[in-house]
């Protein structure tokens, strides 16, 4: 039996819920704040795993997404190690995996999303198959990370490009094994997984795209011993990472009969089809005020973004949900920084530096209007690109193609026009 409560349940102790939690003391609400999350370490920020964490370059008390004691100062009830099992969305109450009963009267849904495995039943024993998503995977990868080590990095996305880079720098004998045709093809466009092909293999790292898995081969102890091609050698591994991309965790919302779809779906207010019900952060499915349609970001600062719209959409503000979305990996020495969605793009530009081997500027145009940039290696001229995309500058692509002309003068063009 539930009784009719004030109380906002947020379910996700990860970025996007404790931000949001925050977020709603921010912005003055005195109402009860109860965060459930189901793993039992303090909230972290998670791209540090596959970075700073990985390479030992940052340590793990550094990554905490609060103070310890910021929950009890700001009287919100911080529940860790307890996982949410069922919404009982006409009930308005959560019940936990030991039986508990929690009621609301909003409920933020924050539950991110998990690593996807490979199915293959051979790997079903093996303990040198990783992933990574937790702290916990992390100091678990961190004990393969040996010189001579050899290592198959499966899926050349953001993820397996960077543990590649961290593995390579711990002297692990890093192969990338990427199905499609360019590493990053899911996300960017060909002259940045070009870039980033050049750059891992000129580091040493073997980067094999088209790559055909028939399966593995195991040893006694049922460990992966060696990886299966279907038209090149077999070759020994001392382990396997998996990284070939995240699924959201909509179990919970999809049994109480919110609409699911890759994600749950919100309105611009991030709202859910259930009455009190919010998304946000990995596994929310949101309208995408640039392009239409629907869009799920994997990034900190849409959790971020989110997190704070949601704040607001609870507390009755109105504005609808739209923000700029952007995004950064770090592989070696190297920073690229990514703004807005560069898929509907009918023109990419390249702005070459003669000379600069590790430097990356590319440009996305729709209509003659920037609408997205990845940049690698130049912070001002991505802060720049971030204001153009933001106000939507026409731009003239041959002086955007010519690495004399700055691109603040863009600016100043739009400013007198
Ligand atoms: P999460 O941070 O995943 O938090 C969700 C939490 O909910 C988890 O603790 C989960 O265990 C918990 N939970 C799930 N189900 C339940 C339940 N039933 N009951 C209770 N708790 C539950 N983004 C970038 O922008 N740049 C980067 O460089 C970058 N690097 C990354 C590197 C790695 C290794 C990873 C894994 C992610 C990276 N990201 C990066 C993505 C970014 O970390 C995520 O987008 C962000 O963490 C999403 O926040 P979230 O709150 O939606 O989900």
């Amino acid at each position: 039996m539930s009784t009719r409560s004030d109380r906002i349940v947020v379910v996700g102790a990860g970025q996007s819920g404790v931000e949001a939690a925050a977020a709603l003391r921010m912005a003055g609400s005195g109402a009860p704040i109860t965060i459930l999350g189901d793993e039992s370490k303090a909230p972290y920020s998670r791209p540090p795993l596959s970075k700073g964490i990985l390479t030992g370059g940052a340590q793990l008390s550094e990554i905490a997404l609060r103070a310890d004691d910021f929950y009890a100062r700001e009287g919100i009830d911080l529940q860790l190690g307890r996982a949410v099992a069922d919404i009982d969305a006409a009930g308005r109450t959560v019940r936990l995996d030991d039986g508990d009963r929690i009621p609301y009267e909003s409920l933020i849904v924050a539950t991110g999303s998990k690593a996807r495995m490979l199915p293959n039943p051979e790997l079903r024993g093996a303990t040198n198959v990783l992933t990574l998503r937790t702290i916990d995977d992390t100091l678990r990868l961190q004990q393969f990370l040996r010189p001579g080590a050899r290592a198959a990095i499966i899926g050349g996305g953001y993820i397996g490009l960077e543990i590649a880079s961290a593995a390579h720098r711990a002297g692990v004998e890093t192969t990338i094994l990427e199905a499609a045709d360019r590493v990053l093809e899911r996300v960017t466009s060909a002259p940045v997984s070009e870039f980033f092909q050049r750059i891992h293999r000129k580091e040493g790292v073997d980067v094999r795209t088209g790559a055909r898995i028939a399966g593995f081969r195991t040893d006694a102890h049922g460990d992966v011993a060696a990886v299966l091609l279907d038209d090149a050698p077999a070759f020994e591994v001392d382990f396997v990472l998996v990284g070939i991309g995240a699924a959201p965790n909509v179990e919970l919302a999809e049994r109480a009969g919110a609409f699911v779809d890759d994600g749950i779906i919100v309105d611009a207010h991030l709202r859910s089809s259930l009455p009190g019900v919010y998304a946000i952060g990995d596994v929310s499915r949101h309208p995408c005020p640039q392009h239409g349609g629907l869009r799920r970001l994997e990034s900190a600062p849409n959790a971020s973004e989110q997190a704070r719209h949601v704040a607001r959409s609870i507390l009755g503000d109105k504005t609808p949900h739209s923000a700029l979305p952007w995004f950064w990996s770090d592989q070696y020495d190297l920073k690229l920084q990514s703004v807005g969605l560069s898929a509907t793009a009918d023109t990419v530009v390249v702005r070459p530096h003669p000379g600069q081997d590790r430097k990356l500027e590319v440009f996305y145009l729709k209509a003659s209007k920037l609408i997205a940039a990845d940049i690698v290696g130049a912070p001002g001229d991505f802060a720049l690109s971030r204001k153009l995309v933001e106000s939507k500058t026409v731009l003239d692509m041959d002086a955007l193609a010519d690495p004399d002309v700055p691109l603040r003068s863009f600016l100043a063009v739009r400013s007198t026009v």
